[in-house]
């Protein structure tokens, strides 16, 4: 296969520990996964289930990064969240053999710019350019589960400092949707493959950044993500 321009690189992600990458097929995203998140964003969060968005697959960053202010926004927030990495794909896979799907789990930041995300909303169109854009999806180097399990079974800690003052505390078990959950609802709308990453969603407490903030996120037994903001 020749292709007519000189042909789009692989999106990937570091393996802890490993040489090897994890390649990047899609990002999704849920949206609206904590209950004190959804109070926050002024929606119900016991009248509306998660949704589901996407950013593109270079849109990831590797931990570590300083990365540009982005373009065309004045309130670019932080949202710290557990991210699914996919192993094996399949269509309407059922709870019970979800986890067995996932290869490994990595602390990610859902940056989103809230201006242009809330004029979306008021308008009704999609929020592409809010939360798909370049740089949007930092991420850790991806644990695989055989080192450290599923964290989204336990009570662990998830946290984001910005310049050394925490923004974000929360715990995994209050997701309103679990991991097992999230796969078996999102297979049934997109077939799943390897590759795949879920952002998990974000607890309360999102707030803006500005250039020169310096973002360090924690998720207890997964992993410390630093990324500088320029
Ligand atoms: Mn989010």
């Amino acid at each position: 296969m020749k292709y007519a321009i000189s042909s789009v690189e692989q999106a990937s992600i570091d393996i802890d520990g490993s040489k090897e990458l994890f390649p990047v097929r899609r990002i999704y995203c849920v949206g609206r996964n904590y209950r004190a998140h959804a109070i926050e964003m002024g929606a119900d969060p016991d009248r509306e289930a998660p949704f589901f968005f996407m950013k593109p697959a270079d849109a990831i960053v590797q931990n570590g990064s300083t990365i540009p202010y982005p373009t065309q926004t004045s309130n670019l927030h932080h949202e710290i969240e557990l991210v699914v990495a996919m192993g094996k794909g399949g269509a309407s896979i059922s709870k019970e053999n979800a986890l067995d799907h996932v290869w490994g789990y990595g602390v990610g930041i859902d940056l989103t710019r809230r201006d242009i995300q809330n004029k979306a909303k008021e308008s009704g169109r999609p929020w592409d350019m809010g939360k798909g854009f370049d740089n949007s999806a930092p991420c850790t180097a991806i644990r695989p589960v055989s080192d450290i399990g599923h964290p989204d079974t336990g009570k662990g800690a998830i946290w984001i400092k910005v310049n050394g003052e925490i923004r974000q505390e929360s715990t995994l078990d209050l997701h309103i949707w679990n991991t097992a959950e999230t796969i078996n609802y999102l297979s049934s709308l997109c077939e799943l493959q390897p590759g795949d990453l879920i952002y998990m969603g974000t607890p309360d407490g999102v707030a803006a950044v500005v250039s020169g903030d310096i973002m360090e996120g924690h998720i207890d037994g997964v992993g410390d993500l630093i990324i500088t903001i320029a």
